[in-house]
C-alpha cells in the first residue's frame, strides 16, 4: 500500500491493485499543492478541496496518466461516486492554470514540473519513453526556439505552440535493458 498525504494532511491509502505499477514521485506533495493554491490566487482562481485531491493524485504518480484512469484512482480513493465531467472539468481547470501539461501522442496526462516555481513557464521538450512511459520535461533553449521558429518562417508559418513531445527510450530502461 502506497500512503498518500493529501493537502488536508490526512494520510490516506491508495489502493496498490491500481498504483503499484506507477512510481512514485519523488517530489513533495503538500508543498506542490500549496504552490498551486498559490499560483490559482495568483490568477484570480481558486483550488478547491476536490481539485486539490485530484491534483495530489496527479502528483503521485511518475506516469502521465488518461482521464479514466484519474477516474478509477479517484474513485478508489477519495470519491466513489466521481463521474466523467469531475475529472474532465478538474483537468481543462488544472492546464488552464498552467498545473499539468497534456500530452498529445497518447492524450494522457501529467503535472508541470515547474509548479513551485516563479518564473514564467518556459516551451518544453518533452522526453516521452516508448518502453515504461516515463515523461521528463526539459526545457528548450533560446537557440532551439530561434532555429524552430526561422525553419518555419522559410515556409510562412506562424508558430503558436512550442512544445515538442521526442519519442525514445529512457536512461533507466536503456540500463535495464543491457543488463537483461
Ligand atoms: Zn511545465
Ligand atoms: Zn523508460
Amino acid at each position: 500500500m502506497l500512503v498518500l498525504t493529501l493537502y488536508s494532511g490526512i494520510e490516506r491509502t491508495i489502493n496498490s491493485l491500481v498504483l503499484d505499477h506507477f512510481m512514485r514521485r519523488k517530489i513533495d506533495i503538500d508543498k506542490t499543492l500549496k504552490a498551486a493554491a498559490n499560483h490559482c490566487q495568483n490568477q484570480g482562481k481558486r483550488l478547491t478541496q476536490q481539485r486539490q485531491q485530484i491534483l495530489s493524485l496527479i502528483l503521485s504518480v511518475d506516469t502521465p496518466m488518461t482521464a479514466y484512469q484519474l477516474l478509477d484512482l479517484l474513485k478508489t480513493n477519495d470519491l466513489p461516486n466521481a463521474q466523467p465531467p469531475t475529472i474532465y472539468r478538474a483537468l481543462e481547470f488544472f492546464s488552464d492554470s498552467g498545473l499539468i501539461h497534456r500530452i498529445e501522442a497518447n492524450n494522457t496526462y501529467i503535472a508541470c514540473d515547474h509548479i513551485q516555481c516563479s518564473h514564467a513557464h518556459q516551451p518544453t521538450q518533452f522526453l516521452l519513453c516508448d518502453q515504461c512511459g516515463s515523461v521528463a520535461e526539459t526545457t528548450l533553449k533560446p537557440e532551439q526556439l530561434t532555429a524552430m521558429e526561422e525553419s518555419a518562417k522559410q515556409y510562412g508559418f506562424l508558430i503558436n505552440d512550442r512544445s515538442l513531445e521526442l519519442h525514445g527510450v529512457c536512461h533507466d530502461c536503456q540500463e535495464s535493458n543491457q543488463h537483461q
